[in-house]
């Protein structure tokens, strides 16, 4: 295996780490936040950080090794996991089952690694991981790693032991959460009643750490390997955060403010990049509503590179735009209109309608752009079958869509779409909502299904409805949750698990919540008040009401 970038420091005398994504290789190294981290980790030079995926081929119960040097994670001093997508919380018990550690944190010895967890999974609820995870850090690494390698140096240099350091770290670090130190309550319907510090003196509330000046910090790639998913590309982040506030979105509300790298800073890292890859992929919450986009696209292509984008806000597709898409050799464009129906789009509060639709469709068509990804959502709150009709007739007239041009007539060449169930996120203002029932999504899925096979452009993208339930349970739950996933990985079935766990799973998944509700997040600032996400709540029930009247 070919890796440019790989990181090797001498074993002796450093803070040993394991930085692990519980995925097989090929998907971990594909996230540009996990390579973020393994630079984070290894720029203090008394810490050494090596790699540490899911082995291949799955399910063989083969021991995972670091990449580095091949050691288990028992020689590390702590295990990192990085969590991006709440699917992968099974799997985080799987590595530490594989590489013959107790997976309850209270059952473990002092002799054990720590076990802690990050990443933007965590940071919306890391609840459902709370009996697994000694420690989280909550937020952005640029600003909550600095401190706590620090404490962890000076523990480890004098020899503290394991529980002296964690609460030492609860109360002066306020991203981290030790979640031992906590005790949570729940009432006879089994909502939370209480939540609080098991001891004087640690904070009832636990901070998102967040970097103000992107241009402090290096949000590039940091090894490149041709066999990931982007291996064709050099990744660079453009920002974070997004000022748009769509309702279901956890850019738009728990990852505020809106921060981009400025373009001076921009070119010094598309520079390095265009050094080693002629293709530049521009990564970010809101890449499109960077103030020099165009400028930065034309430098790219003046210096001889391709470029790719994430995803494009439907209303920030100029002529300019569409013109530096296509001289970035870019021939596939994303877009998420999101919902098929105006009302839905509104509900959501996506500040898009048909006329942003169709005339980006028709600047990019007629350019010559090729393909189209486009991302949906059924199970909305409040949606009926006419919402999803409109959605399907919108795919139709898309893939029906064709402009005029010197060789005759032009149309998409591909278009993939992909739908998914509404999972709502913690932190959002449809926080409340339930994930739809699994009947209702099932058979709009199935009529989406049948009406796409008329149309041979389209390549139709459903996630499964047990993917979405789990998802939405790992999203949702509190830590009882931790429960389900020791019994998934003891070897039961999740069927089995749902048939007699207390509460039924769907206590999370699929109960409206009422606003006063605690919700096992709320322990942590998102710098969001819940009284702003209770208004932008009230107003998407107003949009709600006016489709029953
Ligand atoms: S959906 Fe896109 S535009 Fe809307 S808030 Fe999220 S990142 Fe921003």
């Amino acid at each position: 295996m070919e890796e440019d970038g790989i990181i090797r420091k001498s074993w002796g005398n450093k803070l040993h780490i394991c930085l692990i994504y519980p995925h097989v290789y090929r998907v971990g190294m594909s996230n540009l936040g996990f390579q973020i981290v393994y630079r984070l980790f290894n720029e203090h030079p008394l810490v050494l950080c090596e790699r540490m995926f899911l082995p291949e081929p799955q399910g063989k119960g083969i021991k995972p090794v670091s990449v580095e040097s091949k050691r288990p994670a028992r020689d590390f001093h702590i295990l990192a996991f990085s969590l991006s997508f709440e699917n992968d919380y099974p799997r985080l018990l799987e590595v530490l089952s594989l590489s013959g550690i107790e997976i309850q944190a209270k059952k473990r010895s002092p002799d054990d690694p720590l076990i802690m967890a990050g990443g933007v999974a965590i940071t919306l609820n890391p609840e459902p991981l709370a009996d697994f995870v000694d420690l989280f850090l909550i937020g952005e690494g640029e600003v909550n790693i600095p401190p706590f390698l620090e404490y962890c140096l000076d523990a480890y240099l004098a020899g503290h032991e394991k529980e002296v350091l964690l609460e030492e770290i609860q109360k002066s670090i306020p991203y981290a959460y030790v979640p031992s130190l906590y005790e949570v309550e729940y009432d006879r319907e089994g909502k939370i009643s209480a939540f609080y510090p098991k001891k004087a003196g640690l904070p009832f509330r636990v901070k998102r750490a967040w970097k103000e000046n992107l241009d402090e910090v290096g949000c590039e790639q940091v090894l490149t390997v041709p066999e990931t998913e982007f291996g064709s590309m050099y990744l660079v982040e453009v920002n974070r955060g997004c000022g748009r506030g769509c309702r279901f979105c956890a850019a738009g509300f728990v990852y505020r403010p809106v921060r981009f790298r400025s373009a001076p800073v921009l070119k010094v890292s598309l520079e390095r990049g265009l050094d080693k890859i002629n293709r530049i992929g521009l990564l970010g919450t809101a890449v499109s509503d960077h103030p020099e986009l165009i400028h930065l696209c034309s430098y790219i292509i003046e210096k001889g590179g391709q470029l790719s984008i994430s995803s494009l806000r439907l209303d920030r597709i100029t002529e300019q735009m569409a013109e530096a898409l296509l001289q970035g050799g870019v021939k596939t464009v994303a877009i998420a209109p999101e919902a098929g129906s105006q009302r839905l789009r509104d509900l959501i509060h996506k500040g898009i309608d048909d006329r942003h639709i169709w005339e980006a469709l028709k600047l990019l068509l007629e350019r010559g752009m090729e393909n189209l990804r486009l991302y949906f959502m059924i199970g909305l709150p409040s949606e009926k079958e006419e919402d999803v009709d409109s959605l399907i007739e919108l795919v139709e007239r898309i893939g029906n869509f064709k402009v005029p041009s010197v060789s005759g007539i032009r149309r998409w060449r591909k278009i993939t779409v992909s739908i998914n169930p509404f999972i709502p996120k913690p932190g959002t203002p449809l926080q409340w909502e339930p994930l739809a029932a699994g009947s209702y999504l099932k058979l709009q899925m199935g009529r989406i299904k049948k009406a796409f096979l008329r149309l041979p452009a389209v390549d139709l993208r459903l996630i499964s409805f047990r993917e979405s339930y789990l998802q939405a349970l790992f999203s949702l739950g509190d830590r009882r949750v931790g429960q389900i996933l020791a019994m998934y990985q003891e070897g039961h079935k999740w069927s089995q698990i749902f048939s007699h766990i207390k509460p039924h799973p769907d206590f999370w998944v699929h109960r409206k919540k009422d606003v006063t509700e605690i919700f096992p997040w709320d322990f942590i600032d998102h710098y969001v008040k819940k009284e702003k996400l209770v208004a932008e709540y009230l107003s998407s029930i107003s949009a709600q009401i006016l489709v029953d009247n």
